[in-house]
């Protein structure tokens, strides 16, 4: 292995390279995933600075026989971007190649490096008189090389797609160190497949993408969030139907909160002051981007709101007055995974459903779970525009979380999965497979889809060097 670490510090230069022997050196912030559910322990982290020593790094792994990581932010919730325990898995950490390439405002694309902080390049469009609309509450420290890894997809998703829908070129470095350059900036190519959408969402087991050119919009000239009571999953349904008709594309956020994911907020975070939740089981969040005015999009809203009460499916609602309102309703959407970790250890799920069925959905669903584990708490929430929800169980009160999720997790699992499969749905709506659920992915996926996958794997990465027994166990 010195003569690896040997070839790696040449590449990347001696302070680049990172080993357990580093005098000073602490590897837990690449080893440890996000949710804490897996410390690896990793030969090297590695942290080149240009596409050139990316593919050099690669090409000394894969003349070793080495496997690689790929890591951007480390923020993914799926043990996908840490090593495994093995401690001869080099982690290539993507963070120093973070600049902004090119910005061309006539073709409203953007071409950055693959270890930009997402935030930045919401700034970056900002301060250009664009927007990038992607958009997640690890913002602030998820790069784009993972988003693209991940096929992110966030609070927009609704309006201008996920992390894929954004993309329109990459430059990959290959498992075997060549580098593609696909950084066009084309709406249209149809010179044969299409290697882009096969990498994004790949999870980094078919490249490592170094850099990215991404679609920019305009900025909308007004944007309005607005909060509202709900009686029932078919009421937010229904208000989702009567969304998409009144505002139009206008629509680009549509969030479903369920009562105990609200009461975790307001008892952990009470300065939050959560409105509305109290009587009804479930509260919308949603968001008007509006091309014309404030006041047309105000206008629009009341309109929206008044037709839905009329209507029974909703009971109260509030339009925020200005930017600090809407971002503290946002802030307190954005805070249940937080609280949901204040209150304990909880089992995640990350699915999706048609959105006509999400109802029935959660009924029989919540009704199995509470059969089986007596005072089970359900704490729901999610994009509903998107038929996605984070259906996450929570022990009941007073129980011991490690204890739960010993004695129940697998049961659980299998026991949402199912459903979700009987409902036409998918596993995993937007956070990937990584290696939490590469074990369950054979009995969901169809069996000619995950034939076509392991083929795809074998011709790009006949080593197997990366990312080895993730998404594909
Ligand atoms: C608080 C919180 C909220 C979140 N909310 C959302 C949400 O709303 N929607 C959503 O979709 N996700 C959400 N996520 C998870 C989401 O997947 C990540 O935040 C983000 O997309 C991952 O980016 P990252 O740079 O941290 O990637 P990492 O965690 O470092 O990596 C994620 C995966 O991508 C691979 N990868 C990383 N970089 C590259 C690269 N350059 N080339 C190839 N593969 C690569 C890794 O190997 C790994 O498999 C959330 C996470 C947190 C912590």
């Amino acid at each position: 292995m010195s003569a690896l670490l040997a070839q790696l510090r040449a590449a990347c230069g001696d302070s680049h390279v990172l080993t357990h022997d580093t005098p000073g050196a602490d590897l837990s912030a690449w080893e440890q995933d996000w949710r804490k559910r897996s410390r690896g322990r990793a030969l090297a982290v590695v942290r080149p600075g240009s596409t050139a020593e990316v593919a050099a790094v690669v090409k000394a792994c894969a003349a070793h026989g080495t496997s690689i990581v790929p890591q951007g932010g480390n923020t993914g919730l799926v043990v996908g971007s840490v090593p495994d325990d093995s401690g001869t898995q080099v982690v290539l950490s993507l963070t120093r190649m973070n600049a902004v390439r090119a910005l061309d405002k006539d073709n409203l694309t953007l071409t950055v490096e693959a270890g930009c902080v997402l935030q930045h390049l919401q700034d970056v469009a900002e301060q250009a008189g664009f927007l990038f609309p992607l958009s997640l509450a690890a913002e602030g420290s998820c790069t784009i090389g993972g988003n693209l890894g991940t096929n992110a997809g966030g609070t927009q998703v609704l309006r201008y797609g996920n992390a894929r829908d954004l993309c329109l070129g990459l430059e990959v470095v290959t498992a075997q160190g060549e580098v593609w350059h696909g950084l066009t900036g084309l709406r249209k190519d149809n010179t044969g497949y299409d290697l882009r959408h096969l990498m994004i969402g790949s999870e980094g087991t078919l490249g490592i993408i170094t850099a990215a050119t991404l679609k920019l919009y305009p900025l909308p000239a007004a944007t309005l969030t607005a909060w509202a009571a709900v009686p029932s999953m078919e009421a937010a349904v229904q208000l989702l139907g009567m969304a998409h008709h009144t505002l139009g594309p206008g629509l680009t956020g549509f969030e479903v909160m369920g009562q105990f994911a609200l009461s975790l907020v307001d008892k952990h975070y009470p300065q939050l002051r959560v409105p509305l939740f109290k009587d009804q089981p479930w509260c919308v969040l949603l968001e008007n981007s509006d091309c014309e005015s404030e006041a047309h999009a105000r206008q629009q809203f009341e309109a929206l709101l008044e037709t839905a009460m009329a209507a029974g499916c909703v009971t109260d609602a509030v339009v925020a007055e200005n930017i600090a309102q809407a971002r503290g309703l946002w802030h307190i959407r954005e805070s249940i995974p937080l609280a949901q970790a204040e209150e304990g250890l909880n089992i995640k799920h990350d699915i999706s459903i048609p959105v006509s069925r999400i109802p029935a959905f959660v009924a029989e669903t919540d009704a199995l779970l509470e059969r089986e584990i007596p005072g089970v708490r359900l704490v729901d929430f999610g994009h509903l525009g998107d038929g996605n929800l984070h259906y996450n169980v929570q022990a009941p009160a007073g129980a011991d979380g490690k204890a739960f999720l010993r004695d129940w997790e697998d049961q659980v699992n299998t026991l949402v999965f199912d459903q979700v499969a009987r409902f036409e749905g998918s596993i995993s709506a937007e956070h990937g497979v990584g290696e939490l659920k590469a074990h369950k992915l054979p009995s969901y996926k169809d069996p000619t889809a995950l034939a076509m996958m392991r083929a795809l794997k074998q011709a790009l990465d006949p080593q197997n060097i990366l990312n080895p027994r993730k998404v594909l166990a």
